[in-house]
């Protein structure tokens, strides 16, 4: 059987800066405890920790003099309040969220009504809103007729994705959103806050799930853009998304001649090695 990797994959830029820059800094802290885990990944975690690197839940958790914020930012208050009780902030926000966060802060400023369209349980998501003061709205799904008018308050509704959103989600939720709003007379504004190392891993991975008899996607079933590469590669073939080699099963694989792998953005480079060689000894 032969295995193919998908020609882009694995741990996006934003990821591996933040955990270069964390081990960077682990030797001047002895420890270090990150707010939220880093990545959704348990192999990656289990690697930190090996380095004393371990993630807390909330900001009350925080015992030592610094504490790192994720790839996925968190709200300005947050950061406030770790300044007020004397704690050093190691920001590893990605520039792309970032980026979405100015976007979002400066809507704030305008008076736009803010809708991101993302899930509003995430932690990229929690810190835009934190970022739109009380003018955001996190949304997948347009509302029913009689609920939109909560969603679209203001005369002037400004739209954002969170950035591990697919284009043509996003596009399909503009295009209805800005109809609805226009037809209430208002304004509309679309800023695209996407990722691009999401749609390329994305086009990647589904250029290979063209060409092979199967997909393996890599990487934690709690990650929201590893969950979505296996969506589009589903949709092309039949994929299986594995956390660790003993998912592998010989039997998955019977009667396949190639097939492919991809990773999502928070998957170590060393868990895509250890699946393609159990792969290779089927
Ligand atoms: S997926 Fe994109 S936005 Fe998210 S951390 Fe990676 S590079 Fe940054």
């Amino acid at each position: 059987m032969r295995v193919e990797r998908a020609r882009e994959l694995g741990l996006c830029y934003g990821v591996r800066r933040a955990v270069d820059m964390v081990r960077e800094a682990v030797p001047d802290h002895g420890s270090l405890q990150t707010l939220g885990p880093l990545a959704h990944n348990h192999i990656l975690l289990a690697e930190l920790a090996a380095q004393d690197i371990t993630a807390v839940s909330t900001p009350e958790e925080v015992t030592g003099s610094a504490v790192v914020v994720s790839a996925h930012g968190v709200p300005p208050h947050t950061v406030r309040e770790f300044s007020e009780r004397g704690i050093t902030v190691i920001d590893t926000t990605c520039p792309i969220v970032a980026h979405a966060q100015r976007v979002v802060a400066d809507m704030a400023k305008e008076g736009l009504t803010i809708v991101i369209f993302g899930d509003a349980n995430h932690s990229e998501v929690r810190g835009l809103l934190g970022w739109s003061g009380s003018r955001g709205i996190a949304t997948l799904d347009l509302p029913s007729l009689g609920d939109r008018d909560a969603l679209f308050l203001g005369a002037r509704v400004g739209i954002v994705s969170q950035t591990t959103q697919r284009i043509e989600d996003f596009t399909s939720f503009v295009q209805s959103a800005t109809v609805e709003v226009l037809a209430s007379g208002r304004e509309v504004r679309a800023v695209n806050t996407l990722c691009d190392a999401t749609r390329r891993r994305q086009a990647a991975a589904a250029e290979l799930a063209r060409e092979v008899d199967a997909m393996i996607v890599i990487g934690g079933r709690n990650s929201a853009n590893t969950r979505r590469l296996a969506e589009s590669c589903a949709a092309i073939v039949e994929t299986h998304l594995v956390e660790s080699p003993s998912e592998i099963q010989v039997a998955l694989f019977k009667g396949k001649r190639c097939v492919g792998l991809t990773a999502g953005a928070s998957t170590p480079d060393s868990s895509i090695d250890m699946i393609e060689s159990r792969l290779l000894q089927l």
